[in-house]
């Protein structure tokens, strides 16, 4: 039984990658630094997974910003608009063109743009879109696959496996640039080049290589499939020698199982945690000789293994196969978990006893295999220490889950349909046509971060801090009176992150210290665990909105964050159902609306930037995912008056696919973000006759550009031809905390002043 780790953090423990990178960016340190942080990077991590036993430790799971990237790199495909950047400025190496495709390349004279990036599956890491072209062509052009099998070997002293994205998954996961082709029918030009690529690797001494296609999770098409068996046969034909490990994660085979265990591959490799039944399906059907890498460890999510469970899984393997044509794994690359909870100096000790990060999570694969022969106290001590978590007063209150039982469908009703509710709401605002709004936060400047960096270190006291945010928020409602904004907002200065503030006020959630992910290039995120039952025990917003309404007479939107997206942005306990957890968070939500309401502020805004982010990757599992999702939602939300305005923001979304649902939600108003795309984001909101009212975003906050009011009166024409004039809104398409102030300003006067001249050519009735 091989221990088979499918790939490591890449960031370092103390996040020294993303610390050298932004460096490199800024000019502080010379490549050579930088690279001298990444060899000692992954050969400490390398040392790390020897260290634990591990049998086939990966390379080239590193990578400077994203992995998809270097394999564009790796196999030539290289947007035309970059080739100055090595041609036409000297001293640029590879290293600058890779930067330049994740980031834009904006000095020397040259102005390109950056590649598209998008979410990896449905995890919160985000990789570079490859760019294809009717007439692509592919050569071996980064020779960092062939480096870092070498640095391995060197630092292991035996032969490491190298990883690569597979074939069919690197041609699926990127887009077409033009029209009039398929990527897929680009295979026959691409295998030669993979081919080359795996000889090499056989020529330097590579035994195993691990080829990723999550692809084979997803809904295929033929000619997906057909992809797949020539792609593997050539591969086989032309490299014999190489032993090919075949990986899935993310989702179970399915109807795929036998198309993947025809393919002629050594091993391949089941994601068990999110799929366990498929087990059984793939030892009915495997192919003598055929070894199974079993993913029994969650790559994923924070909570040690239930060594009895994945010894359930672990032996009806051996019964069929035997041990040696089986290996033990984390369901996917462990990219996607924090690094060492050893760090962790502040955590609850009895939580954290529960938790298992990276470097524990290799521990885990070895004990599992001791564990099989015979070290009972492993296990032993592990049932322990799972059997003391379920039964812990810390996760299990009684009166949640009472609470959470007895919600009924009334709950996630108002009272009337929305025409009715319009109708009350513009009695009770008398909004002009076109109202202006902004989608909550307001800029969060260096000196906020501050104020809140001191006060959490005892250098200011609560009430100094209190009243250095009171003063910003003042200001901040001052100056939306004097732009002229139709409803306000308070500008969430008191908030570092619109999921913590919430978690830190709820129980049932806690934070670590350095438990982070890449997200994407240096960027990385820190979720919160929610680990029990989650109660609200007191207000969390109202004071804050009480406090800005109380200094203006126009309506003051209160600003909460939506259960689906505290739960997508979370480490969410395992030991339940998501949709029970996002039932806990939608009540608990529903109160602060409740008690909002209550203090007089009588538009609520709840955001779910996150809800498409959780969609299954499969279509079967959609609907049921949207029915919860879409529900938690309406508990958080339903619990109003008729006359009260509930609200709700996304972004970062396709609506088209999910528009249906998008309307199930009923808020009475939607912002989204559409300016980029030019409005196209809202012809799915046309076509379907969205029926509430919809604040389209007609300002790009992700740029520093102020856009003119010429522009953003373009964009509201365009709305305007789509859509009721009587239902829009006019904003920003998201919150301006990245902005800075006079960019802020200047471009919301922009806005208002495109508004009144909308209304000004709109005939009255
Ligand atoms: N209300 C939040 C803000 O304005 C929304 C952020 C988001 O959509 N991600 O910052
Ligand atoms: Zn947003």
């Amino acid at each position: 039984m091989l221990l088979n780790n499918l790939g490591y953090p890449r960031i370092g423990a103390r996040r020294e990658l993303k610390k050298a990178c932004e460096q490199y960016w800024a000019g502080e340190i010379n490549r050579d630094q930088l690279y001298d942080t990444a060899r000692e990077l992954s050969r400490r991590h390398w040392q790390i997974q020897a260290d634990s036993g591990i049998d086939l430790v990966p390379c080239n799971d590193f990578s400077f910003y994203d992995h998809v990237l270097d394999m564009s790199l790796t196999l030539g495909v290289i947007p035309e608009r970059y080739t100055p950047v090595l041609t036409n400025v000297k001293g640029n190496t590879e290293l600058d063109l890779c930067f330049a495709m994740a980031r834009g390349y904006q000095k020397d004279g040259f102005d390109i743009t950056a590649m598209e990036m998008t979410k990896w599956f449905d995890t919160n890491y985000h990789y570079i879109v490859p760019e294809f072209q009717a007439e692509q062509t592919f050569q071996l052009f980064s020779q960092r696959v062939f480096e870092a099998f070498n640095g391995a070997r060197e630092t292991l002293g035996r032969v490491p496996k190298p990883v690569l994205i597979g074939p069919v998954s690197f041609l699926l996961l990127g887009k077409e640039k033009g029209a009039g082709f398929d990527r897929i029918d680009l295979l026959p030009r691409l295998l030669p080049v993979y081919i080359s690529l795996l000889s090499r690797l056989a020529d330097y001494g590579a035994d195993w290589v691990q080829l990723d296609e999550p692809m084979l999770g997803l809904d295929l098409r033929e000619q997906d499939k057909k992809a797949f068996v020539s792609a593997y046969q050539a591969i086989k034909r032309a490299c014999p020698q190489i032993r090919i490990l075949l990986t899935t994660y993310f989702e179970g085979l399915e109807e795929n199982m036998p198309l993947a265990l025809s393919l002629p591959v050594c091993a391949l490799h089941l994601d068990l945690v999110r799929a366990p039944q498929q087990l059984e399906a793939a030892l009915a059907a495997i192919p003598e000789e055929r070894i199974l890498s079993l993913g029994l460890i969650d790559g994923r999510n924070i909570w040690k293994n239930d060594y009895e469970q994945s010894l359930q899984l672990l032996q009806t393997a051996l019964e069929h196969i035997g041990a040696d044509r089986i290996m033990i794994a984390p369901s996917c690359s462990l990219l996607h978990s924090p690094v060492d909870l050893s760090l962790e100096t502040r955590l609850p000790e009895e939580i954290k006893d529960w938790m298992a990060f990276a470097q524990q999570k290799l521990q885990e694969l070895k004990a599992l295999k001791d564990i099989v022969n015979g070290d009972t106290a492993l296990l032993e001590a592990r049932c322990q220490s799972i059997a003391r978590r379920r039964a812990s007063p810390l996760i299990h209150k009684e009166a949640v889950q009472q609470k959470t039982a007895a919600i009924t469908d009334a709950d996630a009703r108002r009272q009337q349909a929305f025409p009715g509710r319009q109708v009350l709401q513009q009695q009770a605002f008398g909004l002009p046509l076109f109202p202006t709004t902004t989608i909550g936060s307001f800029p969060q400047t260096a000196a906020i971060r501050q104020w809140r960096q001191q006060w959490k270190k005892g250098q200011l006291s609560t009430a100094q801090y209190e009243a250095l945010l009171q003063e910003e928020t003042e200001r901040t409602v001052r100056l939306q009176e004097d732009i002229g904004l139709d409803v306000l907002v308070h500008g969430e200065f008191e908030r570092n992150d619109m999921v913590e503030y919430f978690g830190e006020q709820l129980e049932g959630f806690t934070f670590t210290q350095n438990g982070w992910v890449q997200s994407y290039g240096s960027r990385c995120v820190k979720p919160p665990v929610i680990y029990g039952d989650i109660n609200r025990p007191g207000d969390m917003t109202v004071a804050w909105s009480r406090y800005a309404q109380s200094l203006t007479d126009k309506p003051m939107k209160g600003m909460l964050t939506g259960p689906v997206t505290i739960l997508q942005w979370s480490f969410v306990r395992d030991d339940q159902p998501r949709e029970a957890t996002a039932n806990q968070i939608a009540l608990a939500i529903r109160e602060e609306v409740l008690a909002l309401e209550t203090a007089g502020i009588r538009m609520i805004q709840i955001d779910e930037p996150a809800i498409r982010e959780g969609l299954p990757l499969r279509r079967h599992k959609q609907d049921h995912y949207l029915q919860w999702a879409v529900k938690a939602f309406r508990i958080a939300a339903g619990g109003v008056q008729d006359s009260t305005q509930i609200h709700t923001h996304m972004c970062y979304s396709e609506f088209n696919d999910i528009i249906a649902h998008i309307a199930a939600m009923d808020a009475d108003v939607i912002t989204i973000e559409t300016s980029r795309s030019q409005m196209e984001l809202l012809e799915a909101f046309a076509t379907f006759r969205y029926p509430n009212e919809i604040g389209p975003g007609v300002y790009d906050i992700h740029s520093p550009r102020v856009p003119s009011i010429a522009e953003m009166s373009e964009l509201l024409q365009k709305a305007a031809a789509l859509l009721p004039a009587k239902n829009l809104w006019v904003n920003p398409d998201c919150g301006l905390k990245t902005r800075n102030w006079p960019e802020t300003e200047t471009a919301l006067r922009h806005m208002v002043a495109a508004a009144t001249k909308a209304r000004e050519m709109v005939p009255t009735a």
